[in-house]
């Protein structure tokens, strides 16, 4: 796809950020880009619009889940940091490389049965995509695939992501 070039280019890799030997992918430069931003939009959406999703979710960012819900006619379900959500949640704690952290969803946000995809902008560990993985089936919802812009291939998450396939555009180091 002759789009993913300057997806790839568009995205900026800070060294170091936030701690000393990480190299941090920026994706808000991308989103500096409207053409290229569409682009990624509609490549998640060229994917999605014809298997019969009924719900977007995403985890803290809220960048891609809300356009893509919108352009294939499903709802958006936004996953959240603990004690956001006004109503009665479920949430679900995961293993960050220091410490823990948790994600938490509202219920009857989703009905059982429901074909969601989840949606990150960076897949790393995992950790993060397998949460929310957890709260949708924990709801009776299923997951068709997750999505990511960005896969970081060294860390290997994407085989712990409970059995379900992930679709990266690009992957970086
Ligand atoms: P994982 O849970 O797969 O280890 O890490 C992925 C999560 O951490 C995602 O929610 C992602 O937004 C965030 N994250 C980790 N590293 C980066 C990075 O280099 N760039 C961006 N944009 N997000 C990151």
């Amino acid at each position: 796809d002759p789009r993913l070039k300057a997806i790839s280019e568009s995205i900026r890799v800070v060294p170091h950020f936030p701690k000393p030997g990480i190299m941090f992918n920026d994706i808000t430069t991308l989103l500096l880009h409207p053409g290229v931003f569409k682009d990624a939009v509609d490549i998640f959406v060229d994917r999605y619009r014809h298997m019969t999703i009924s719900a977007v979710a995403e985890a803290r960012g809220f960048i891609f889940g809300p356009a893509i819900a919108l352009a294939i006619g499903a709802k958006f379900i936004p996953l959240r940091k603990p004690k956001k959500l006004p109503g009665e949640v479920i949430s679900e704690k995961y293993v960050l490389e220091y410490g823990t952290d948790c994600l938490e969803m509202h219920v009857g946000a989703v009905q059982p049965e429901e074909r969601v995809i989840v949606i990150d902008d960076l897949v790393a560990t995992g950790g993060t995509l397998c949460a929310a993985i957890r709260l949708l089936e924990r709801a009776g919802a299923e997951v068709v695939e997750c999505a990511c812009l960005i896969g970081l291939p060294k860390f290997k998450g994407y085989c712990r992501l409970n059995g379900k396939p992930v679709y990266v555009l690009v992957e970086s180091r």
